[in-house]
C-alpha cells in the first residue's frame, strides 16, 4: 500500500458541460471508481482568468484557441480526492489529443467525449502541487491544509463517506 491519497482539480469544459449526458456519465464514472467530489462549481471563465490558469502555454500555436475555447461557455469545475488521484484521473480523461486518442483509448473520457485536439473534454492537473494551485484558483475559498489535517482521513477511509446527490458532492463525518 504505497498509494498517496491526496487532491487534483478536475474541469468539464465548455463543449463537454452543454452535453447533459456526458456530464451524468463522466460523474458516474467518478462515482464508480471510489474517487470523492469534495467540491463543486460552475462558472464561466473571463478571457483574463482563462490566460492566467493557462499561462504555461502562452505563445504556444495552440493557446489563443485554447483562451477563446474555455470562454465561450460555462465550465465545470471539481475538486476530487482519492488514492494517486492525479495520475488516476488523468488516466481517465486518456492522453490530451483527442484525434490520436478517439483511435487509441476510445473508451477514455477524451475518447469518448472529445471533439477536438482543444476542446478535449476535461482538464486534470498534472501533478500534486500544481493540482493545489488550480484548486486555489477555482475555489480560493478553500484550505487545503485544514482539509488534509481535518477531513482527508475520513475520506481515505471510505467507510462514513456518503453522497448528496442534491449537492452532487460527497460529504465524509467520523461516526459518533
Ligand atoms: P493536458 O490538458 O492534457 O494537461 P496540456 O497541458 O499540454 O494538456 O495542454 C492544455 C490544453 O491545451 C489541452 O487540454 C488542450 O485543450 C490544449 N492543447 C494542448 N495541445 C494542443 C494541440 N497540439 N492542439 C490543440 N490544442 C492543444
Ligand atoms: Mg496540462
Amino acid at each position: 500500500m504505497n498509494s498517496t491519497f491526496g487532491l487534483t482539480l478536475a474541469l468539464v469544459k465548455p463543449s463537454t458541460l452543454v452535453r447533459p449526458h456526458a456530464v451524468q456519465s463522466i460523474i458516474e464514472l467518478i462515482r464508480k471508481e471510489n474517487i470523492y467530489i469534495i467540491q463543486r462549481k460552475q462558472t464561466l471563465l473571463s478571457p483574463s482568468c482563462a490566460a492566467e490558469f493557462y499561462r504555461e502555454h502562452e505563445g504556444k500555436f495552440f493557446y489563443n484557441r485554447l483562451v477563446t475555447y474555455m470562454t465561450s461557455g460555462p465550465l465545470l469545475a471539481f475538486t476530487l480526492a482519492g488514492n494517486d488521484i492525479v495520475t488516476r484521473w488523468r488516466a481517465l480523461m486518456g492522453p490530451t489529443k483527442v484525434y490520436k486518442t478517439q483511435h487509441e483509448v476510445p473508451s477514455s473520457i477524451r475518447g469518448r467525449y472529445g471533439i477536438s485536439d482543444t476542446r478535449n473534454a476535461t482538464h486534470g492537473s498534472d501533478s500534486s502541487e500544481s493540482a493545489l494551485t488550480e484548486i486555489k484558483f477555482f475555489f480560493p475559498e478553500f484550505d487545503a491544509e485544514k482539509w488534509f489535517k481535518d477531513h482527508a482521513g475520513c475520506f481515505r477511509m471510505g467507510t462514513n463517506v456518503h453522497f448528496d446527490e442534491s449537492k452532487g458532492i460527497h460529504s465524509c463525518s467520523e461516526a459518533a
